[in-house]
């Protein structure tokens, strides 16, 4: 959803050294047979120009936008949970805020919400059937303390100068905005008054998966448990992944020209597994963080009039139909474990129902209806994007690491890295800087935000 700059954990350990020159030559002259490739000898072979690994909005966002720019390149997406029962998209809030610092999230938000708003021109396959994904066009409300508002004011020039529709407000103009909030201690809001909202995810997920199936993507319900790799001169390369078909109860090697991992919270583990082909390729700091979410419903306040609103305490609340939804980012000493999908209750009623209860009165009487958890896809090293070609693998991209803010980054971010892979450069937004090769030279990337 948004962050907080000092949660983030320490990523050193990581991290592994930057490759030299020497490094490089030494990797360049090797050939490494693999393990995995002799194990599977009689698995069946797939072949694909490009190979998908994950298919949550990452993955089916880039399979869509190959097949809608190139429809001759083949595409297969391997996905190991088709219901998606745990994936982060379908477990998010569904915010879409142009309220970053970064002009690449702005920018990025920016295109995915035009996307959003010409859904049906891009996604429908069925003119009686037209895509709903409930978009809701209403902003963010940023508060700000006396001691944020440098940095409020601050990003609303980069926000604006980017395009997005913010204003900024002070007390006075928040109350009379919004009568039920208590400003007491706010010094200033910035408000989207245009291009964000929220929407349901789980339907743009959808809306994704069956225009990409009726482009011809080949969708592959099958958990990818190993890589078949080579080290030839002039560079390494993934030749494939193997893949355990679940029904099937069969293994399968998918190779590809060109290999995305969209893993999600799994890719810091997918990493892992090309670590161990070869000790040079780089441990991808995405890994997951949970988060709980909790719906309420308040008698004496409806929601109509009701922004995505963000209090100076990180906690973030927005209207849901009649109810409510809230949630906050914990500490780094509160980080639950990430081992199931259970709910602390305890966390609402200590850390979330005071901040609401001060900042809406009505709040002060509200009873939680239902909560659920999830996992972000969290780059530890700086929170934001993982996108881009790998430094040691030459046919490997990754998309990953958008932590709370990837949902709302699907549509444009794939658009992205289908340019990379298809023309070898960004067109729609410049996201070099998201590259890669900064988990190596551990060149943090940090929102500013004002919580
Ligand atoms: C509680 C919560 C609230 C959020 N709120 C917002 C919000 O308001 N706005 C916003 O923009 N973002 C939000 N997010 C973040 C957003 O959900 C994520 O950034 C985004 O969904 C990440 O998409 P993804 O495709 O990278 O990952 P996922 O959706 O997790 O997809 C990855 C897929 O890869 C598959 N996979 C993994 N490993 C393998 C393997 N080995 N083989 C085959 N398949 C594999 C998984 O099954 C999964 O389906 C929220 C997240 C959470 C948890």
């Amino acid at each position: 959803m948004f962050k907080s700059t000092n949660i983030l954990r320490s990523s050193v350990s990581l991290l592994r050294q930057p490759l030299s020159c020497k490094d490089v030559l030494k990797l360049q002259s090797q050939w490494i047979p693999t393990a995995s490739l002799s194990a599977t000898a009689n698995s069946e072979q797939f072949k694909s120009d490009v190979l998908i690994i994950g298919g949550g909005i990452m993955g089916l966002s880039t399979a869509f936008w190959i097949k809608h720019s190139s429809p001759s390149t083949s595409v297969t997406v391997i996905e190991k949970d088709p219901k998606y029962t745990t994936c982060s998209t379908t477990r998010a809030v569904g915010g879409i805020r142009s309220h970053f610092s970064l002009p690449e999230n702005i920018k990025l938000s920016l295109h995915s919400f035009d996307f959003l708003t010409k859904i049906n021109d891009y996604l429908n396959v069925d003119p009686d059937d037209l895509i709903d994904i409930a978009l809701v066009r209403k902003g963010y409300l940023y508060l700000a303390t006396e001691s944020g508002v440098d940095t409020l004011v601050n990003n609303h020039k980069i926000q604006k100068s980017c395009g997005a529709s913010v204003e900024l407000l002070d007390p006075q103009q928040l109350s009379v905005r919004w009568p039920w909030l208590n400003t007491n201690g706010i010094a200033a809001g910035s408000y989207g008054f245009d291009k964000e909202g929220w929407f349901d995810p789980h339907r743009l997920l959808m809306a994704f998966r069956a225009k990409a199936l009726a482009l011809g993507v080949k969708y592959v319900h099958g958990i990818v448990t190993d890589f078949s790799c080579s080290c030839e001169t002039p560079s390494c390369k993934v030749n494939g992944a193997i893949v355990d078909h679940i029904k099937q109860n069969s293994q399968a090697i998918y190779s590809a020209e060109s290999i995305v991992i969209a893993g999600g919270s799994e890719c810091g583990a997918l990493s892992n597994k090309l670590v161990s082909q070869n000790a040079k390729s780089i441990l991808c700091p995405v890994n997951p963080r949970k988060r709980y979410v909790y719906s309420f419903k308040c008698e004496t306040l409806n929601g109509q009039n009701f922004p995505m609103l963000i209090d100076p305490s990180g906690v973030y609340c927005r209207g849901d139909g009649d109810n409510y939804i809230t949630g906050l980012s914990p500490e780094e000493s509160e980080e639950p474990q990430t081992t199931d999908f259970e709910v602390d209750y305890d966390f609402f009623d200590q850390r979330i129902w005071p901040q609401l209860a001060e900042r809406v009165k009505p709040f002060e009487s509200i009873k939680v209806l239902s909560a659920w958890a999830g996992y972000y896809d969290f780059n530890e090293l700086d929170e934001n994007a993982i996108m881009g070609q790998d430094p040691v693998w030459s046919n490997l991209y990754w998309l990953t690491g958008f932590s709370g803010h990837g949902i709302q980054m699907g549509p444009a971010a794939g658009k992205c890295i289908s340019e990379l892979i298809l023309n070898g450069k960004y067109s729609t937004v410049d996201c070099t800087r998201f590259r890669f090769n900064r988990a190596i030279e551990g060149e943090k990337l940090l929102e500013v935000n004002i919580i």
